[in-house]
């Protein structure tokens, strides 16, 4: 059956590269609808500011490209968290997107094991991160419950954990591409760039979702494939997104619209309103303060060095410093602390023992 038409202005793609943007879409005769996320200034600026090693920053780049194609299908606002946690020389990586397009990242690693994995030859995604596990948390407030999706992180890098997550967890045929690179000028120091698209199958009736048990992109040519049939829209759909080009992703002089159009132009494509995205963390004075005094008198003393207690933000590096006297929890009465917001963010604060 076809759909009945529907006129929709036709327009060529824009050629003007919007970085900082995610670019929703409808490839409506496939059912299929997807996100482009091109990042410039604010991957830059996040991974910049923490100066990890190159595998490291490139892990996190890619972390970031993920979790703002993800976070950006929040329909309300909310907040979207990717962390994984594993036993790789990145032990953790955390992206907190704030909708509809703040983000802010940061990585823990262990020195030694990254210099020898890159001295090795060895500091692809995969090896970095090891096994564990990848979570992924929805907060939409504090009346509302959390969702939380877990998936496992098996010595593979974050495109195949979350082609894992939509199979397993959610269902929904999804191929997800991510690349980071470094824009090189003369003169000029190097800026990070990264990319990223995501693909999904959703058909209107819900019996034409079958999947094949293979991850797409995986099997290698003339692998038997599993029974299962899977809707020939997928199969193109998938086969569309797989011959995405890292370069593609990150070049600045191919435009979003450009890239969707280049890839679906022959079934037709629809784009949506793109989507701004900043690199800001939501830490701040007050926040840091309200969480200082909520820590115990003996927390508090330990935290004093040359007479001062300091406390260093670990997503964007911003210092704060108090007297240990302007730190003191008030005495009960109304509680100020409550009204501030962003008062959730009390771990995102580490203590800087220097
Ligand atoms: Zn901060």
């Amino acid at each position: 059956m076809n759909d009945p038409h529907i006129d929709i202005p036709v327009r060529a793609p824009a050629a003007t590269s919007a970085d900082d943007t995610v670019l929703p879409f409808e490839v409506a005769a496939l059912d299929l609808r997807g996100r482009v996320v091109r990042l410039g200034p604010a991957v830059d600026e996040i991974l910049s500011r923490h100066d990890y090693p190159q595998p490291v920053a490139k892990l996190l780049g890619e972390a970031i490209a993920l979790t703002v194609l993800l976070g950006s299908a929040l329909k309300i606002d909310g907040r979207f968290i990717l962390q994984t946690q594993t036993d790789g020389p990145v032990r953790m990586l955390v992206v907190d997107f704030n909708s509809p397009g703040k983000v802010r990242a940061c990585a823990r690693f262990d020195k030694a094991r990254v210099a020898s994995a890159i001295e090795s030859g060895k500091a692809d995604a995969g090896v970095l991160l090891g096994h564990g596990h990848l979570a992924m948390t929805i907060d939409q407030g504090p009346d509302t419950s959390r969702y939380q999706g877990l998936v496992a992180l098996e010595g593979g890098d974050l495109e195949d954990a979350a082609h894992e997550y939509f199979r397993s967890s959610e269902q929904i045929p999804t191929g997800v591409r991510l690349a980071v690179g470094e824009e090189l000028s003369a003169g000029a120091r190097h800026r990070w760039r990264a990319g990223g698209m995501l693909l999904q199958f959703l058909p209107k009736a819900p019996e034409r979702v079958r999947q094949a048990d293979l991850d797409p992109g995986d099997a290698p040519e003339g692998t038997a494939k599993h029974e299962v049939q899977e809707d020939d829209a997928w199969v193109e759909g998938r086969a569309l997104i797989e011959t995405v080009e890292d370069v593609e992703l990150i070049d600045p002089s191919l435009s979003s619209e450009q890239l969707v159009y280049r890839l679906f132009h022959e079934r037709g494509v629809r784009v949506f309103k793109s989507v701004e995205l900043v690199a800001e963390c939501s830490c701040s004075r007050p926040n840091v303060e309200a969480m200082l005094k909520s820590f115990s008198q003996d927390d508090r003393d330990h935290m004093v060095e040359n007479g001062k207690i300091s406390v260093t933000c670990e997503f964007c590096n911003s210092n704060y410093l108090f007297a240990p006297e302007d730190v003191q929890p008030e005495p009960a009465q109304d509680q100020p602390v409550q009204d501030q917001p962003g008062q959730d963010n009390d771990q995102d604060q580490r203590r800087d023992h220097g």
